[in-house]
């Protein structure tokens, strides 16, 4: 814990609670868009807002700030779908992939470790109004926003952050139920020239 009072992940999260009480009915309300009656497409794009709504939430209390791009040299994952819908936006073509299991997909992603996102031009996200939903949920509570980077090294600061698996983890099993051949794999495999 930080020796400031003002600061520190734990102060951080006691303020956001205070201000925010709200955000601890996310889990629920992802859940209730995993279950409800509509296509994926429809439930896809609630938990995009949701994520929206519970970064709107946070804003004032993490670290994270325009400008900062610590969290785009981590290998991000993303689906397929994510990666057609970053291509329009981008006017390029994402590779398409095979499905793999995930713990194949996650080591192979590994080999990316300290490696931009091809998408993060001067220090700025380059498709940000399309950018995967895993983006939208990095939120560190840590003081320095430097301890987001993880280099090839792999050695990394343990990060304190809101859990994205509020929002992901419903995403993950709406993807499992309704699209389970999805291939799922870090931005740079999709993309290896968008840069
Ligand atoms: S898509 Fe945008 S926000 Fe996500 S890692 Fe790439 S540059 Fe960063």
């Amino acid at each position: 814990m930080s020796d400031n009072p003002q600061t520190g992940p734990e102060r951080r999260l006691q303020l956001l609670l205070d201000a925010h009480p709200e955000l601890m009915d996310i889990p629920l309300r992802a859940e209730r868009i995993l279950n409800e009656n509509t296509r994926f497409a429809i439930k896809s794009a609630k938990l995009y807002r949701l994520a929206d709504e519970m970064k709107a939430m946070l804003e004032a209390s993490v670290t994270c700030r325009p400008g900062c791009s610590h969290c785009c040299h981590m290998p991000t994952m993303i689906y397929q779908h994510e990666a057609a819908a970053m291509a329009a936006a981008a006017k390029c073509q994402a590779r398409k992939l095979g499905c793999r299991p995930a713990p194949v997909a996650l080591h192979a992603a590994l080999a990316f470790l300290g490696q931009a996102c091809p998408f993060l031009v001067d220090g700025r996200c380059a498709i940000y109004a399309q950018r995967p939903l895993i983006c939208r949920l990095h939120n560190s509570l840590n003081d320095d926003p430097h301890d987001c980077f993880i280099p090839a090294t792999g050695k990394r600061t343990p990060i304190h952050a809101v859990d994205a698996d509020f929002v992901e983890a419903p995403y993950h099993q709406a993807v499992l139920i309704w699209r389970p051949r999805e291939p799922w794999g870090a931005i740079q495999e999709f993309f290896p020239t968008a840069a």
